[in-house]
C-alpha cells in the first residue's frame, strides 16, 4: 500500500485526501479530495467542485 503515498496526501484529521496529480480545470491549482459528506474534488483557490459519481450502489 506504500506506493499510493506517491500520489495521495492524506489528512484524516481534516477528512480529505489531496491528489497531487488532480488539477483544477478552471485555475490549474491542485484540488483536494473530500470524502465527507459526499466524495468530491474541491479547489481551495477558486472554489470549483467536481462531484464524484459512484456506481453500483
Ligand atoms: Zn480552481
Amino acid at each position: 500500500m506504500a506506493h499510493v503515498h506517491k500520489l495521495y496526501e492524506y489528512d484524516y484529521e481534516k477528512g480529505y485526501i489531496r491528489l497531487k496529480n488532480k488539477k483544477c480545470p478552471r485555475c490549474g491549482s491542485i484540488m483536494a479530495h473530500h470524502l465527507q459528506p459526499v466524495e468530491r474534488h474541491h479547489c481551495g483557490r477558486c472554489g470549483y467542485t467536481i462531484f464524484v459519481a459512484k456506481k453500483g450502489k
